[in-house]
């Protein structure tokens, strides 16, 4: 079926309406089909959807799913709305086809696609391959889960382009002909189990990113990664592993403190490690799986390593934000699970106080235990989770409660001297006390900027 006779004249139903909804019943109208938008919440919270809605003329209805929607050819369901709900069961049971967002907008993309998933480093990662192609001369666009919907700039991609892609798991759970040029899976480790099943299930919505793949396209992996490597993955992809070791298996990897990779039977040296701005391990593997796939578009070492001298990295994700009398602040709201919490711990040689707490995911905190120990001088744990922290890792480290993060960084500010760093790293989603992570993260920053400016805090600075 062509792409015109899947969209023109079909009706399209379309739950979830914020952002990716919207994008995706202006392109479904735009090529002559009739979309229909539905989402749960009132219409007073969705203020922009439903003017933008208005003004292309595309019917809609909030406050709740009617039976509307099952007099559809087939469903575009947004990212956050779970596949549980009963409306998407009864579309189920009545055989109506159920697709991402990604989906639909892949059936008009005419470029191929980079797709980038993962448990963490999906953003930073989709941010600075965008940043390398750019700088390369290649017309790239860079989108998907990262805030600007695929749906919205698709019909502007030229075939000649290059679209960058950060995809979860929650899109790639509904794709059907979805088929990346490359598929990049930068690591996996348990996250939203609270609507996931199981760890297993949560995998296998990843490894899907593959499964459209032929042998002409590539797979990027991550060698260092026991969940990916002990996985069955079925692909017909070439696999291209990266590594921060010295590895044959792997094409771009770490020698003598540098990046290199191997490419058409040639080893070349990219980077210094130490030249690479944005910090820590974490972004080590990284700037290897950029590395990694954009030697497969020939883009030469000197662009990749002019990039990852300057790219400083992406808000909220170990985001400098500055001193206050001698104490560094560290911004790193998006570590809303575990692991980036421990690797944000990784990234530091010096005593740092721990800013954690939030909307809990059903993760285990204890990890760390392991890698805050001789770093971690005192926790200040807040939000929903904040006995769960105290009960998990009370034993190792002091923990301390406050009510609201600017208290939290007002106590954290007493406590530190200078040469330590405060670091904001919640573990936990935000949504008990914020709209989002990244509410979370200017709040942080606000009150560090109120810090500075010694709002009601002249005298506590005054002492350092
Ligand atoms: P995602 O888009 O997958 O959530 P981000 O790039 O936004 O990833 O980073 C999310 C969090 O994970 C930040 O706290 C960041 O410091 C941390 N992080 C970034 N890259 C990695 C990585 N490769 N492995 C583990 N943690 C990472």
């Amino acid at each position: 079926m062509t792409t015109k006779e899947k969209i023109n004249g079909r009706k399209i139903g379309i739950i979830g309406m914020a952002r990716s909804g919207v994008s995706a019943a202006i392109l479904a109208e735009n090529l002559g089909g009739i979309p229909f938008v539905s989402d749960a919440k009132a219409a007073s919270h969705l203020p922009v959807e439903t003017e933008r809605l208005k003004a292309a003329g595309i019917a809609f209805e909030t406050g709740g799913h009617t039976a509307k929607l099952l007099d559809s050819d087939y469903l575009i369901v947004s990212p956050g709305v779970p596949l549980t709900i009963d409306i998407i069961k009864q579309a189920g049971s009545k055989g109506i086809p159920i697709f991402s967002e990604i989906e639909f907008a892949y059936w008009v993309c005419s470029s191929p696609i980079v797709a980038i998933t993962g448990s963490n480093g999906k953003t930073t990662t989709t941010t600075l391959l965008g940043e390398i192609f750019s700088h390369a001369g290649i017309d790239t666009f860079v989108g998907g889960n990262i805030g600007k919907p695929f749906s919205e700039f698709v019909q502007k991609i030229p075939t000649k382009g290059l679209t960058v892609l950060e995809v979860s798991n929650f899109q790639l759970e509904t794709i059907s002909d979805f088929t990346p040029d490359t598929s990049i899976i930068l690591n996996l480790t348990p996250d939203h189990l609270d609507r996931h099943k199981s760890f297993d299930h949560y995998k296998k919505a990843k490894f899907r990113i593959t499964e459209n793949q032929s042998k002409e396209q590539v797979l990027i992996l991550n060698l260092d990664d026991p969940e990916t490597i002990g996985s069955q993955i079925e692909t017909k992809a070439e696999i291209k592993y990266f590594t921060t070791t010295v590895s044959k298996q792997a094409t771009t990897f770490v020698r003598n403190n540098a990046i290199f990779s191997r490419y058409k039977n040639r080893e070349e040296e990219i980077i210094k490690i130490k030249e690479i701005l944005i910090p820590g391990p974490h972004n080590l593997q990284n700037a290897l799986a950029a590395t990694c796939a954009a030697m497969r578009y020939d883009v030469s070492p000197d662009v990749i390593k002019k990039v990852l001298k300057t790219f400083p990295g992406v808000e909220h994700r170990m985001e400098k934000v500055g001193m206050v009398a001698g104490i560094n602040f560290i911004n790193d709201s998006k570590a809303t699970n575990v692991d980036s919490v421990c690797y944000a711990l990784r990234s530091f040689d010096m005593p740092v106080y721990l800013l954690a707490g939030g909307r809990d995911k059903n993760s285990d905190f204890t990890p760390i235990a392991k890698y805050g120990k001789n770093k971690i001088k005192g926790i200040l744990a807040i939000g929903e989770a904040k006995e769960k922290i105290f009960e998990s890792l009370g034993q190792h480290f002091p923990v301390q409660f406050a009510e609201t993060l600017e208290d939290a960084v007002r106590i954290l500010f007493e406590m530190a001297i200078p040469g330590e760093t405060i670091l904001l790293s919640p573990g936990c989603a935000s949504f008990d006390m914020f709209d989002n992570f990244e509410q979370r993260g200017r709040a942080f920053k606000k009150a560090v900027s109120n810090l500075k400016n010694g709002k009601g805090e002249n005298e506590t600075i005054a002492k350092k």
